[in-house]
């Protein structure tokens, strides 16, 4: 798993193409390399408040959060015993699994 700091470190690899509002997310980053979300400015220390999220994770020809995978890495926790619950309350405070939300 490797951390992005921009939707071009992907190192060349295609990218989904952005579906319509209201569809299925699959994973193409858009949204988070657009603007960091509440999440990302509230709980990673020293987040910027423009440009992509440094949560953004790339994996298996995706995009996925990083603060729902592994939130206590961003937050600055000193151990990852509670990156279940804390990533599940994101998850779900995100909307994960309720289709994509980016009006473009
Ligand atoms: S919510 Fe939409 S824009 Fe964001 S990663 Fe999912 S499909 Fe892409
Ligand atoms: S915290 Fe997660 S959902 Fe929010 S902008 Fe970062 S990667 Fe996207």
């Amino acid at each position: 798993m490797s951390t992005i700091l921009a939707i071009d470190g992907t190192r060349g690899g295609w990218l989904p193409v952005k579906p319509a509002y209201g569809s299925p997310c699959n994973g193409c980053g858009y949204c988070c390399a657009a603007e960091p979300c509440a999440i990302a400015l509230e709980h990673i220390p020293g987040h910027p408040a423009e440009g992509p999220c440094l949560a953004l994770e790339f994996e298996g020809g995706r995009f996925v959060c990083g603060m729902i995978r592994r939130p206590g890495h961003y937050m600055g926790l000193p151990n990852d015993w509670a990156d279940g619950p804390i990533g599940g309350m994101i998850a779900n405070a995100l909307g994960a699994g309720r289709g994509c939300d980016a009006e473009i």
